[in-house]
């Protein structure tokens, strides 16, 4: 599936033309809606201060813009969120919400707090057009990309949520941000990369890039351009060590084998010691977790400034992979610490309410598939 015509395949619905949202908007774009209304430049600049970095949505509250231009505002413009249909918290803080767009499609964002950070993890498609075998999202058939307004405004509904308007305080929950919820980020490279630049906007949400981590499953051909573009933290799956057992578990793999990925890696733009490419490795049992595994990841990785993060396999209904056991997990990590790879085992947030890496999947679909049997 090449970039463009995948886009237009699974574009999203296009805002109807009397309520645009001005969610999701470029600097540019924005400007050029506020000089078409023939108003000044620099108006565009305070509203988006208004939306990004005070999280106003009632241009009514806009106190530093004109009651004409306000009540003009509103005839043609919305600031728009996303419905939020459930919200659940789960034992250990963890959070998710299930969103609803306008047309009736929906994502999940989970908030993850730890005791030094605040992690979001944003969806970037309604599903996955890629099959990965232990991959709950990826069983989800329904999908289409998500326009740059879906995608930043999690991270807006978010800060709503959490209450932690404007952008500028100093105890902001929300530190981190990254690109693996639902969806292969890179198959919709173009509406991602409009979101971070919003994301990152020093004017507005204000996420550094060096908090903002992008998880691949290895398109090739638009790593190398995340990198010099967007400048924003690496992680790919990767999940297996030769091409036989990733080609089984990872279908994209035989599109983009092994040794091109890792030259991708190799090349990727901004990388070194103390920024490194994070890969992710989940433990399934028998499949990959051998020592002879480790062995070789070690081999694989060893010209690469590189850290590995091994996540223990999450089960959601209807997967056939177990986890591996923990002395398997540890004895892999072990085997990479001595190897001088640092390799932490990512702990396992948010299971009870199914928000754990690789069990999103919306709700409504779910739901269909249980309508039907
Ligand atoms: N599509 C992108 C980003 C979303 S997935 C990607 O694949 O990188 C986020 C991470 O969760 C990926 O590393 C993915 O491989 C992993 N994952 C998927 N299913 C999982 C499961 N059941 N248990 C643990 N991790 C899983
Ligand atoms: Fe898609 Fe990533 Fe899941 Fe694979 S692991 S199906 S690429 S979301």
């Amino acid at each position: 599936m090449a970039g463009t015509a995948h886009a237009e395949l699974f574009a999203p619905p296009s805002d109807s033309a009397d309520t645009k949202n001005l969610v999701g908007l470029s600097r540019e774009e924005l400007e050029a809606e506020i000089t078409a209304l023939g108003e000044p430049a620099f108006r565009a600049r305070q509203l988006w201060h208004w939306i990004y970095s005070k999280g106003v949505t009632e241009f009514a509250e806009m106190s530093s813009l004109s009651k004409a231009f306000r009540a003009r505002l509103a005839e043609h413009f919305v600031v728009r969120r996303p419905d939020v249909v459930q919200d659940l918290i789960s034992a250990d803080g963890t959070r998710k919400w299930l969103l609803r767009f306008a047309d009736g499609q929906e994502v999940e964002t989970v908030y993850i707090p730890e005791e030094d950070r605040g992690t979001l993890c944003v969806s970037s498609q309604v599903g996955c057009t890629l099959t990965c075998k232990f991959c709950h999202t990826g069983t989800q058939r329904l999908v289409r990309n998500l326009s740059p307004a879906e995608i930043i405004s999690q991270i807006m509904l978010a800060r709503d949520a959490l209450d932690e308007w404007p952008s500028t305080r100093l105890d902001r929950k929300i530190t981190n941000v990254v690109m693996m919820g639902m969806g292969e980020p890179l198959y919709n490279y173009e509406n991602v990369a409009t979101a971070l630049k919003i994301a990152m906007d020093g004017e507005g949400i204000a996420i550094s890039k060096r908090k903002i981590t992008l998880s691949t499953s290895g398109v090739v051909p638009e790593m190398e351009r995340c990198g010099r573009e967007l400048g924003v933290n690496l992680a790919v799956s990767l999940h297996a060590v030769d091409d036989e057992t990733r080609d089984k578990i990872m279908p994209i793999n035989k599109k983009y084998p092994l040794k091109e990925l890792l030259q991708t890696c190799r090349d990727y733009p901004g990388t070194n010691n103390a920024r490194r490419i994070t890969f992710e490795y989940v433990m399934l049992k028998g499949v990959n977790d051998s020592p002879e595994d480790a062995r070789a990841l070690i081999k694989l990785l060893k010209d690469i400034p590189a850290k590995v993060n091994l996540i223990p396999f999450n089960p959601w209904p209807g997967s056939f992979f177990e986890c591996s056991s923990n002395n398997a997990i540890h004895r892999f990590a072990k085997i990479l610490n001595d190897g001088q790879l640092s390799a932490p085992v990512r702990a396992t947030r948010g299971e009870d309410i199914l928000a754990a890496c690789g069990q999103l999947k919306s709700e409504s679909e779910r739901k269909r598939k249980s309508e039907r049997t």
